[in-house]
């Protein structure tokens, strides 16, 4: 089994779905609440554990009750939270304002996934005894620049999400090994909005780069060989929320197994075209049996 070690944010999405959003200093009546475990982190390691992987989530919730909630869906999903602390205060929350279209807003509160700013030893030995370490930028950079450091340092194969998306320092860059950020993210990070040159400028800073492209499927390029256009299988989709964390934490399960990147990137593309096809973010990740069938 791939030992995959996911340093990120666990938040829970507090979803109001309405006609129309509201304006500035304006009160709308809305038609339904949910609240939705979340977080960049956390899904990746769903995602990553219902594809087959033995995963460590290390990070932090508050000592609220969506803390305790957080905790328990990923020790459902079979993921590790011996690392995942309890800091005072509450938990990182997305609040989110979803309106007739589809489209939404978002405001999100870092809560204790604020805190972590920096690793112990538990979590760095953590990180040395898995294959892959899995980062997104949720966190605190110093505890992400920290972690992608010692998983280096002792081989440890490093993939960051670079979402939400801001300008990244060489200290972290120089650190991982595969960057897989979605065709917005590219675009930002390197300044040319075509993803196969925003990948070739991506690659002067990480050996690897998987673009994604929604339904296009997703650009793969690495230094010295000619980029190539995984396509996705066509299906109807209905949500895409968590098709990314869907693709990478699934992508880590095949790579740890040892597969070429074509069949990594075949069982992802898999993955995340299950996710898109049911509602919800964490609910719609499939899991390694319905993977192979597809
Ligand atoms: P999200 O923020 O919605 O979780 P993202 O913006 O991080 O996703 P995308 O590039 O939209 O990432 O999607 C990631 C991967 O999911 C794609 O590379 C593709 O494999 C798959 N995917 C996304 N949308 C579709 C779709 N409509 N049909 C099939 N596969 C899809």
């Amino acid at each position: 089994m791939t030992r995959i070690a996911v340093l990120g944010s666990t938040n829970m999405d507090l979803v109001a779905y309405t006609a129309r959003a509201p304006g500035h200093g304006e009160t709308v009546t809305g038609r339904e609440f949910r609240t939705v475990p979340g977080g960049k982190g956390a899904n990746q390691a769903v995602a990553a554990a219902r594809a087959g992987g033995e995963v460590m989530m290390i990070g932090a919730v508050g000592d609220d009750a969506y803390g305790t909630r957080l905790r328990d869906g990923l020790e459902h999903a079979g993921v590790d939270t011996d690392l995942l602390h309890t800091a005072e205060g509450p938990s990182g929350t997305a609040h989110i304002v979803v309106d007739e279209t589809g489209a939404n807003s978002i405001v999100v509160v870092p809560g204790a996934n604020g805190v972590v700013t920096a690793l112990g030893p538990g979590e760095i030995a953590a990180i040395a005894e898995s294959e892959l370490l899995l980062m997104q930028l949720e966190l605190p950079l110093s505890a992400v620049v920290e972690g992608a450091r010692a998983a280096r340092s002792q081989g440890v194969r490093t993939i960051l999400t670079p979402s939400p998306a801001q300008p990244l320092p060489d200290e972290l860059l120089d650190h991982i090994d595969l960057l897989v950020p979605n065709e917005h993210e590219a675009a930002e990070l390197s300044g040319q909005a075509e993803p196969h040159a925003a990948a070739q400028l991506l690659l002067r800073r990480v050996p690897e780069v998987i673009v994604t492209l929604g339904a296009k499927g997703c650009l793969y390029a690495a230094r010295g060989g000619e980029p190539v256009l995984f396509e996705a299988p066509s299906v109807n989709a209905v949500d895409t929320t968590g098709a990314g964390d869907t693709f990478v934490g699934s992508l880590a399960v095949a790579l740890g197994e040892g597969r070429p990147v074509a069949e990594a990137v075949a069982f992802a593309s898999a993955a995340a075209a299950l996710c898109v096809q049911k509602p919800g973010a964490s609910t719609s990740m499939p899991y390694r049996s319905e993977i192979e069938a597809s």
